[in-house]
């Protein structure tokens, strides 16, 4: 059982007060992740064996890239995600509150080499699950004051939510402020984002590893609907390997994921080929809103992680709709069954959560067909949880808390 969010933020607070006093010795959090993580360096085997998921050895060499699904040290739904490959890091987004901070700083320090940069940070969209961790006030330090920063990547204008107020703003300064401190590129989607002319970032010794930032109609176009549909959307690929994160883009009610596979030549290449991209992060946390049937059909996931709080009622007390919700599942166990949840709820009005997987770690290696996966509390993939096969009453009903589709994937 992790610790109430509310002691943990007060113990983080007395700690930086305690770091700042410190002076020379900087700040110091006290909030560490409690769950055991791989250290990058040490050969370590994934130990997760169900089908479509090689073991494999993480490549001390440095040749491997991984992504990250970070779990948030709160009960709260909300996305973080790292990836690294060799000396280079790159971020997508921080939710879900400020007391995340402590909990994503810790992980990412125990990766990140000692010029303490990330090379690339993502903003995905102007909601607090997605940017709390780096919209503080000048009290405490968020993402911002505690990194470098080599490319700062977000919304920019691509926002319907006020600027000039709230934690918007507070987001908006500290990012301006990032931006000055370390001299670092910015790149606003809304105003330099071009159809058929998206950014790329090649990295790697070889440009071995491409960083590419999806057009979104929204970015640059006024559409009604949901803060959602202007997420910064983007394709990583390394090795003939595709990983796709679409922040919470939606569909229902707004097309945006359709528009989405219309207007990138990389998704349609995708769409017309028989292979599909080999990690989806799963949009908008697993809702029923996004994965229409129509884009997982087009990318056929390999592998989909999804950054939520398991049957959390912070949104509905439709258990249907909580995520992951039962319409999400229903439409990727088609493609595939290796699902894997960051967190879980266990009872919400009293603060405690705990780990589904934990913090899940997906490593491509060049030339090694399959991913690996190795997940900080277990790896077992979501239909083989506890949760998920709970017995719950709904009006009356006994029945699973989840079950799998017939036309799903059959498990071993
Ligand atoms: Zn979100």
């Amino acid at each position: 059982m992790k610790k109430n969010p509310f002691i943990s933020f007060i113990v983080c607070l007395f700690a930086l007060i305690l770091g700042v006093g410190g002076g020379a010795v900087g700040i110091t959090y006290a909030t560490m992740p409690e769950t055991e993580e791989l250290v990058v360096g040490e050969e370590v085997y994934y130990t997760y064996n169900g089908t479509g998921v090689s073991n494999v050895p993480l490549d001390s060499a440095g040749q491997g890239l991984s992504v990250h699904f970070l779990e948030l040290g709160n009960k709260y739904t909300g996305d973080c995600t790292y990836i690294k490959y060799g000396d280079v890091d790159i971020l997508i987004d921080c939710g879900s509150k400020s007391s995340s901070i402590s909990t994503v700083s810790e992980y990412l320090k125990t990766y990140m080499g000692e010029d303490n940069k990330i090379d690339y940070c993502i903003v995905t969209h102007a909601h607090t699950d997605h940017y709390a961790g780096f919209a503080t006030g000048t009290k405490v330090q968020g993402i911002y004051d505690l990194f470098d920063f080599g490319t700062i990547i977000d919304f920019g204008s691509a926002t319907n939510k006020d600027k000039d107020s709230g934690m918007l703003k507070k987001y908006i300064d500290n990012r301006d402020d990032a931006i000055e401190r370390c001299d670092a590129e910015y790149f606003d989607v809304s105003v330099s984002a071009l159809k058929g002319n998206n950014k790329i970032y090649n990295i790697g010794a070889n440009n071995e590893v491409q960083l590419e930032i999806l057009y979104n109609r929204y970015y640059n176009h006024k559409i009604n609907g949901t803060e959602n549909n202007y997420s910064v959307c983007v394709m990583l690929k390394f090795d003939d390997k595709e990983f796709l994160f679409t922040g919470d883009l939606e569909e229902h009610g707004s097309s945006a994921e359709t528009y989405l596979l219309e207007d990138n030549e990389s998704l349609k290449d995708i769409a017309n080929s028989s292979d599909g991209v080999e990690l989806y992060k799963a949009g908008h946390h697993g809702s029923s809103t996004s994965s229409s049937k129509n884009f997982i059909d087009a990318i056929k996931p390999e592998v989909v992680c999804v950054c939520c709080c398991a049957g959390s009622p912070e949104y509905t007390d439709d258990v249907d709709k909580m995520f992951p919700t039962t319409s999400f599942i229903e439409t990727i166990a088609p493609h595939t069954q290796d699902i894997f949840v960051t967190s879980l709820c266990v009872d919400w009005k009293n603060d405690e959560y705990t780990s589904m997987n934990g913090n899940i770690v997906v490593i491509a290696i060049a030339e090694q067909e399959k991913l690996g996966i190795n997940c900080s509390n277990n790896d077992q993939i979501l239909r083989k949880q506890e949760w998920f096969n709970r017995t719950i009453t709904v009006d009356g009903i006994e029945r699973a808390m989840r079950t799998w589709p017939p036309n799903g994937v059959v498990i071993d």
